[in-house]
């Protein structure tokens, strides 16, 4: 049974929920689905880190192109 993290209602809802398509999962539990934003936000501030540690290497940010 998925579960989901409801951006809108900022709780977790099974499967069906309500519909919103502001939600986070599928996770295999509701543990899981309540700890997504947390874990979604934690990924954000460790790529910032990354782009932040770049521009100190580099004195700008990396360009690729
Ligand atoms: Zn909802």
């Amino acid at each position: 049974m998925p579960w989901f993290w409801c951006l809108e209602h900022k709780r977790v809802e099974e499967d069906a929920g309500c519909g919103s398509t502001s939600r986070i999962g599928p996770a295999s539990s509701p543990a899981q689905a309540a700890t997504a934003m947390e874990r979604v936000r934690r990924r954000e501030e460790q790529q910032q880190a990354r782009d932040a540690e770049d521009e100190r290497q580099h004195g700008r940010r990396r360009e690729w192109f």
